[in-house]
């Protein structure tokens, strides 16, 4: 090796172990001592030896901070065992469940998990569907559900977001100041997980998603450290964290990028089956056409429903402006309903909270496609042949969901120095497909898996076919077995693993908290 070269790769190594050193974790009763002592617990003397155990990790808590540890039996645990969306997550049982106040309580607990080598999950809303995602078996699950800050800045341009809100509870405090940020549609979904993953929202067209608009994140490392993560502190985490779901830390709070937003209008309309050749073109239109309407947002959905299959639109256009042009093509479509009217975010939330009911078993699944009618009306054909064979399923109800991905979005994905999802603007506009499915029975599980499972393989290869197809997986609706990071595009998914080893060297991330999806694409949970 030449002289120079062999300086350039002495310092990168001296340079990648301080580093690494830094955000070392401790591993022996001495260090964790010491960390805990850095945050204001003194318990040094009273540790015990290092032992892989759970139950002996919540005693420990439970020590020293008080209240913030419920067992099973506990009548805190019970409850927040009963919020989560779906069956499979909720009948999901940890060791215990901790419950920070504050982001030193996430530090403590993040380092006594690793202390007793016990794997933990991290829960915000709990509408991720399989279980695992945000609820562990014999763990410790974290429910950031106390986190509830929404504080806005005196100059109005930013919002504190504590990361156990719902976004409900967000916009029904902005609403009334006639202000806004880049969120859920829904009103019970968790800050958490949206804004992570993603977080497709009425206003991408103006501002991006979610993840776009995060100006700074609180966020616990590792190894206990309680840092702001923003793009001139830190900003290879900060592209990390926006789209790096839970690889990288656990935020404790997002500070977002605040609008003025007064009334809005929006609703849906639902339609007969025959209306699906006008629906799709007029989708593909509404994506094609989305530079002339940043305001206006639209979720198309096929569902087979009692017997029957309905189609519907949802539509969120973000002025009072009654029937905006925008959605000019879907209203002379035939309805047999139409709720649309101008009224405020948050009520748009709750309506499309009423058609997403929790307490069954449920089924995320996802594919992204290049903008196209023809194949959607493909995709819409294979979707019913999958639902005659599992439609005499108890209470199933299974939604083909198709949202755009457009163009003004997608350059929005470059604010604040990119985000990871690798999606270019010459890649769309994009039709980002979510088939959902909801039932009550365990019996129902794996037949039902399977036909989700062939929904989106003979879509790819119908998109393939038609040379429409496109690598993308949104986190957010992935299932268990689909490899989200690859669907980044392998140099993006390259940056985030070496981002991870830096910040995260003992890969506490990726070996103590199993659940959910894994840069190495080896995911965590279970579907039933
Ligand atoms: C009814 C319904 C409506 C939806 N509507 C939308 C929508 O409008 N737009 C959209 O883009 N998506 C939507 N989604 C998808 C949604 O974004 C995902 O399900 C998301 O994971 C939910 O976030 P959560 O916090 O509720 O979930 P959780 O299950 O609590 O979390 C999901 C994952 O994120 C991790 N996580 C959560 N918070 C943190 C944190 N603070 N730090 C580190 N890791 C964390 C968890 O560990 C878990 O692995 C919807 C889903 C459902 C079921």
């Amino acid at each position: 090796m030449r002289f120079s070269a062999w300086l350039i790769w002495a310092i990168s190594w001296l340079v990648c172990s301080v580093l690494a050193d830094a955000y070392t974790a401790p591993h022996t009763s001495d260090e964790l001592g010491r960390a805990l002592a850095s945050l204001g617990v003194e318990i040094r003397g009273q540790l015990p030896v290092p032992q892989a155990s759970c139950p002996a990790a919540c005693a420990l808590l439970s020590t020293v901070r008080k209240n913030i540890v419920s067992t099973s039996g506990s009548q805190t645990y019970a409850q927040q065992q009963g919020r989560y969306w779906s069956l499979q997550q909720l009948e999901t049982l940890p060791a215990c469940r901790v419950t920070p106040q504050i982001a030193i309580d996430v530090a403590i607990t993040l380092l006594v998990t690793q202390f007793f080598q016990c794997p933990f999950a991290v829960k915000s809303g709990g509408h991720a569907a399989f279980a695992g995602a945000s609820n562990i078996q014999g763990g410790i699950t974290i429910d950031l559900s106390s986190l509830t800050q929404v504080e806005v800045s005196k100059d109005r341009t930013v919002t504190k977001v504590g990361a156990g809100n719902r976004w409900l509870d967000v916009y029904s405090k902005l609403d009334p100041l006639g202000l806004s940020v880049v969120g859920g549609r829904v009103a019970d979904i968790g800050v958490g997980g949206l804004t992570l993953g993603g977080g497709v929202s009425f206003f991408s067209g103006r501002y991006g998603w979610a993840l776009d608009g995060v100006k700074n994140y609180q966020l616990v490392l590792a190894n206990g450290q309680i840092r702001d993560i923003n793009q001139n502190s830190d900003p290879d985490l900060y592209f990390a964290l926006r789209g790096g779901g839970n690889n990288f830390g656990i935020v404790t709070r997002f500070d977002m990028e605040t609008f003025p937003q007064g009334l809005m209008w929006g609703g849906s309309t639902i339609h007969p089956p025959n209306t699906n050749v006008s629906i799709c073109k007029a989708f593909e239109n509404f994506a094609n056409n989305a530079s002339q309407n940043p305001d206006a947002a639209l979720i198309t959905a096929y569902a087979y429903s009692q017997g029957s299959y309905i189609f519907s639109n949802n539509y969120g256009y973000a002025l009072p402006t009654p029937f905006p042009p925008a959605f000019n093509e879907f209203t002379s479509i035939p309805n047999i309903t139409d709720t649309q009217r101008i009224t405020t975010l948050s009520n748009l939330a709750v309506e499309l909270n009423a058609s997403n009911p929790g307490g069954f078993r449920e089924h995320y699944t996802t594919a992204t496609f290049k903008n196209s009618a023809a194949l959607q009306l493909r995709i819409l054909d294979i979707f019913i042949q999958e639902v005659e064979t599992i439609k005499d399923a108890a209470d199933i109800l299974p939604a083909l969901v198709m949202q755009p991905i457009t163009i003004p979005t997608i350059r929005l994905f470059r604010k604040n120095g990119g985000n990871a999802l690798g999606i270019a603007e010459a890649d769309g506009p994009l039709i980002l497909m979510n088939l959902a499915i909801l039932w009550s029975s365990t019996a129902d599980d794996d037949r039902i898996i399977a036909a989700a499972a062939r929904v989106i393989s003979r879509s790819q290869q119908v998109a393939r076919e038609m040379g429409l197809g496109y690598r993308y997986i949104y986190q957010n609706y992935a299932s268990l077995s689909q490899d989200v990071f690859r669907g980044y595009g392998e140099e993006n998914r390259q940056r985030l693993l070496a981002i991870s080893r830096k910040y995260d060297p003992d890969q506490v991330f990726r070996s103590l908290q199993p659940g959910y999806f894994k840069l190495d694409g080896v995911n965590g949970g279970s579907l039933s």
